[in-house]
This record gives structure tokens, C-alpha cells and sequence, in this order.
């Protein structure tokens, strides 16, 4: 298969990329190479005569159709966006454009694309969300492909919106689409502005690890190369117009999921032990959700899929990566985005 990714050089999309590759697709990855993306994330692809990079913005429909036209590809996977929940708080604006705007430019050149071609019948767009389209949970219960949509910040209202552009192009042009809703992921490659990233590096620096609140907040964590291995199954087995919900089963709350990866530092990095005393509690950021959970049945029904590692599995690879990794790492402080700063890491 041709897949054309967009957000390819970002934290999922290039988890996307590097397993397509690895499976023999041919990857056309487009992204504009915003703050979030790192081209380094794509390295071990970037010779493979599989891969080719287009630089493009997602709300440039002349380059869309440049890029549809040369590539022609059999199926798209959706990632680009702007997706830091705090950013979306102190600037909307690139959210709704990138999110809504581009994701409507994006449909409007695969179905050219789609069109053009005489409607391949194995043709998919598959857009890529999140599980934060649906609100807070309270305790109880969890997040399912039948829960109302009840978007709370300007990214999970921009997503909503963009998930419900995807279905509305599926319903009234016939275009064969696929959208999954996924939990908060984690692992290797993950910009450190987020919560798993900023705890391990804080920790590995002696400096205060920053909680939201009281960090009673619950995550339902997924390991990256799941959710890449879940995604490439939508796409190949999925059935069109159907939504997936993805997700570990693996809830914390995130006073326990950063005592769990200082714990991990102990053993590997034992010079900073114990790192739990770095923890600092800070102010809180308005409507933060307090719980999301992901009922993964239907995935695991119709397609026989399930996470292949632990949460705590799982942060112990991160941990280790991070570790083995300042390459990657080191050259992202300082940069615009987490400016050598040492702020709270958001989870979303
Ligand atoms: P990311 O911020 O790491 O990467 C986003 C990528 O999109 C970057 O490479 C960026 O350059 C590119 N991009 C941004 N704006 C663009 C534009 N206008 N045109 C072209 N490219 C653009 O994001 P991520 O965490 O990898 O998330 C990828 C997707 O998965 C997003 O759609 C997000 O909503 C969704 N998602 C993320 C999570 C999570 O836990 N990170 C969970 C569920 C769903």
C-alpha cells in the first residue's frame, strides 16, 4: 500500500511511519515541520526507498493536490495537529486552523484525489483522535465509540470538530473513512512539554518535578507502538465508516504513574535516588479533565487487538530510552516549545 501520513514527523505519526515502513508500505510523510515535529524521530526510515517527505501545511490546498496528484496514494492516515492542550488554552486559534481548517482542506483533496482516481473501493481516509472528544469521566465508567460528544478545551473542541468534518464526508460524499479515538500515549520520541518526558528528564536532573493540582487526574496510558500497531490494523481490516476506540486499559492517576517512573529511575539511575522527593505540586490549569477511560472492546473484537505491554512494562522502556538517548533530547533544549524551561508536563 501507498499511505500518505500527515504529522509523520511528530511523536505518533512517526511511530506510524517507522512500523509502516517496517511492513513493507511505501509512507509518503507530510507534515510543516512545526515545533512538535523532529525529523531526528525518522532516521532509521529516512533512506529506505519507502519513504519520501513532503514539507506542506495541511491548510494549503494547492500543495495537497500537488501532493495527491504526484503520490497518488492508496489510503491516508490523518495525524497533523496541533495537540498540547495547554498551548490550545493560551493560543486557540492555531488550533481551530490547524485542526479544523486543515482537516477540512485535507478531505476536500482525498476525495478530489479519490474522485479523480474512480473511486477505488480500497481507498481510506483514516482520521486519528482522541478519546478527549468525550469529556471527563467521573469515577466510574469508561469512554466507548456510543459516548456523547462533550468536548472541554479548545484542542478536544477543535478535534471534535474535525472528527465530525471526517464522518459528515463519509456520509455525504461517500468517501470511505475510518476514525479511532484514542487514550494518552506514551513512550520513545515523545517531546518533552508532555507529563511522561518532563518527569524523567526533570528526574534525571535533580530538578522539581512539576504535578497538576493534587494529581488525582486519571489517564488511561498507552504505550506509542500499540497505538501505531492498532492504527495500521484500522486501516488495513477496519470496516469503512466504523470508529475504534483505543486504549491500554491501563489507568493511573498521575500522582502514581510519576511515583511509578521515579521508581524506575532508582533502579536505573540510582546517583538521584529516591527521585519522589523532586515531586512539587503546582496551580492547577482550568478544566482539566479529571478522568478518561477507554472500553477497547470492539478493537479487540472485530479485530483481535490488544496492547502488548504493561503500563509499567512500558515506562520502563521509555525510562530506558530516555536514558540512551540524550542524543535525541538534548538538542531540544532550548528550543521554542519547552525553552530549557522545566514547566509542568501536561499528560493530554
Ligand atoms: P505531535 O504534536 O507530536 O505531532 C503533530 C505533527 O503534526 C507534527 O509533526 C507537526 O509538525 C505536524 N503538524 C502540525 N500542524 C500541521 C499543519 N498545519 N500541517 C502539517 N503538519 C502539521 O502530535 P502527536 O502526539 O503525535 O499526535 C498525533 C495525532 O494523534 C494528533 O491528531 C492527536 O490529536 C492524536 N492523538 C494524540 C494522543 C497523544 O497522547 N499524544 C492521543 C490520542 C490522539
Amino acid at each position: 500500500m501507498r499511505i500518505l501520513v500527515t504529522g509523520g514527523a511528530g511523536f505518533i505519526g512517526s511511530a506510524v511511519v517507522r512500523r509502516a515502513v517496517a511492513m513493507g508500505h511505501a509512507v509518503v510523510n507530510l507534515d510543516a515541520l512545526t515545533y512538535a515535529a523532529n525529523p531526528a524521530n525518522l532516521a532509521e526510515v529516512a533512506a529506505s526507498p519507502l519513504y519520501a517527505f513532503e514539507q506542506a501545511d495541511i491548510r494549503d490546498r494547492v500543495a495537497l493536490d500537488r501532493i495527491f496528484r504526484d503520490h497518488r496514494p492508496d489510503a491516508v492516515m490523518h495525524l497533523a495537529a496541533e495537540s498540547h492542550v495547554d498551548r490550545s488554552i493560551d493560543g486557540p486559534a492555531a488550533f481551530v486552523e490547524t485542526n479544523v481548517t486543515g482537516t477540512f482542506h485535507l478531505l476536500e483533496a482525498a476525495r478530489a484525489h479519490w474522485l479523480r482516481e474512480g473511486r477505488p473501493p480500497g481507498f481510506r481516509f483514516h482520521h486519528i483522535s482522541t478519546d478527549e472528544v468525550f469529556g471527563s469521566l467521573g469515577p466510574e465508567g469508561r469512554f466507548t465509540e456510543e459516548t456523547r460528544y462533550d468536548p472541554r478545551s479548545p484542542y478536544s473542541a477543535s478535534k471534535a470538530a474535525s472528527d465530525h468534518l471526517v464522518r459528515a464526508w463519509g456520509e455525504t460524499y461517500g468517501l470511505p473513512v475510518l476514525v479511532t479515538n484514542c487514550s494518552n500515549n506514551y513512550g520513545p520520541y515523545h517531546f518533552p512539554e508532555k507529563l511522561v518526558p518532563v518527569t524523567i528528564l526533570n528526574a534525571l536532573h535533580g530538578r522539581p518535578i512539576p504535578v497538576y493540582g493534587t494529581g488525582e487526574n486519571v489517564r488511561d496510558w498507552l504505550y506509542v507502538e500499540d497505538h501505531a500497531e492498532a492504527l495500521l490494523l484500522v486501516l488495513e481490516r477496519g470496516a469503512v465508516g466504523r470508529t475504534y476506540a483505543i486504549g491500554g486499559e491501563s489507568e493511573a492517576r498521575n500522582i502514581d504513574l510519576v511515583r511509578m517512573i521515579c521508581s524506575i529511575m532508582d533502579e536505573m539511575h540510582p546517583a538521584g535516588a529516591p527521585h519522589d522527593r523532586l515531586i512539587t505540586f503546582v496551580p492547577d490549569r482550568p478544566g482539566h479533565d479529571l478522568r478518561y477511560a477507554i472500553d477497547p472492546s470492539r478493537i479487540r473484537a472485530e479485530l483481535g487487538w490488544r496492547p502488548s505491554v504493561t503500563l509499567q512494562e512500558g515506562l520502563r522502556r521509555t525510562v530506558r530510552w530516555y536514558l540512551d538517548r540524550e542524543d535525541w533530547w538534548r538538542p531540544l533544549l532550548g528550543r521554542d516549545g519547552w525553552g530549557g524551561g522545566w514547566g509542568p508536563g501536561h499528560e493530554d
